[in-house]
């Protein structure tokens, strides 16, 4: 995995084709021409003749027509991926860049959400700009072919020498995921995210398909219980504290509250209950019968003496705990089987968070579908 690579652009040539009818009228047409063995995928957008977007164009099919544009007198700008097949994006909220597939509905980091065109990345429109350009000045000169040879800009990747003015390259970023509900690949700074297509967060799936499995690996593989119970907990705790920022983020809260969902902890159970419950209706624990909650909050205050105290019981965990089977100074160990129980009723807590969080910002329902649509074949 690469991280912060440069990806050329998938290369070709974009000609366009300028003609003047007997009665004077000017057209264009526009054609391009790849020929490069990498993935290429292309959308369009509709442009003022300076250089803005101002709409997606929806291509369709063949013999689908084309949405008319939002002025008259736009471009229709043709924009090539990158020659991984993907497309870079900018946030014009928080300036995030990230690439996924062609058309977004969220930034990954602050969940905007906004038309697909208006997620372009820096480097495509700096491309906008000069293909509008172009054919400005195209259609002022004579008859004829005017080329855009982006397999110039293609091949300056990696080189020295100066590189084309319409320069356009995009850059790998650090987590390249598919998202477990609607496939759509993300490539985002970071490892946690929303998806950029539907807006489902990524914690949950990393949490469950990624860091429980690799906890349980270690249990198997001999490791000691008593750390896994407290890796398990950090690692439940940082998946808690990704959703409260977003919270605290997202909807207007008083300062003393903003505090708690970014600056403490979530090793509580009974106050980290409460907090999701009173303040989002949120219950961590649905689904869940009392006894198993217990053992969890148990759990939990045990992590603090494997965390802090070598294992050994102290007056904190007593006091606490009202745990009566062990004495102060006591060494307490987990088992496997208690380690492993605990990590399901994590994955149970988690997926009633991430439920939760998703019922006060939903995702976009429709790639969602389709990806459930196409499982099922
Ligand atoms: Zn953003
Ligand atoms: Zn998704």
């Amino acid at each position: 995995m690469t991280e912060f690579k440069e990806i050329a652009h998938s290369g070709g040539k974009i000609t366009f084709s300028i003609t003047t009818d007997i009665e004077g009228n000017r057209s264009y047409q526009i054609g391009i021409r790849t020929s490069r063995p990498v993935p290429m995928a292309m959308i369009a957008v509709y442009a003022l003749p300076q250089g803005v977007p101002v709409g997606s164009i929806n291509m369709g099919g063949i013999g689908t027509p084309w949405n008319p544009p939002p002025f008259p007198g736009c471009y229709p700008v043709m924009i090539q991926s990158d020659s991984e097949g993907k497309f870079g994006h900018n946030c014009p909220s928080c300036d995030g860049y990230w690439r996924s597939g062609p058309w977004p509905n969220f930034c990954p980091y602050c969940a905007f959400r906004a038309e697909g065109y208006q997620f372009l990345s820096k480097a495509q429109l700096r491309f906008v700009r000069h293909y509008c350009d172009v054919l400005t000045q195209a259609n002022e000169g004579d008859d004829g072919d005017v080329v855009i040879d982006m397999d110039a800009v293609a091949d300056a990747v990696d080189q020295e020498r100066e590189k084309p003015a319409f320069y356009v390259s995009e850059q790998s970023q650090q987590c390249k995921y598919n998202c477990a509900a609607c496939e759509e690949f993300n490539d985002i700074l970071g490892r946690f995210g929303y998806c950029s297509l539907c807006g489902t967060r990524n914690d949950l799936a990393d949490f469950e398909v990624v860091t429980v499995p690799s906890i349980r690996e270690r249990l198997k593989a001999g490791a000691v219980p008593q750390d896994c119970v407290r890796d398990a907990v950090a690692s439940y705790d940082s998946f808690v504290a990704q959703y409260a920022k977003q919270f605290a983020t997202l909807v207007p809260l008083t300062d003393a509250r903003v505090n708690r969902l970014t600056r403490q902890r979530f090793h509580d159970l009974t106050d980290a209950r409460t907090i999701f419950k009173n303040w989002f209706d949120i219950d961590l624990c649905a689904g869940m019968q009392n006894a198993e909650c217990r053992d969890v909050e148990l759990m939990f205050h045990r992590r603090h003496v494997y965390e802090h105290n070598g294992g050994e019981v102290d007056q904190k965990y007593l006091d606490d705990s009202g745990d009566t089977t062990v004495k102060l100074k006591q060494a307490i160990r987990e088992s496997q089987e208690t380690a492993h129980a605990l990590l399901g009723s994590l994955i149970k807590m988690a997926k009633n968070l991430h439920k939760g969080f998703h019922v006060l910002f939903p995702p976009v329902e429709a790639p969602i579908h389709a990806f459930e649509e196409k499982k099922k074949l």
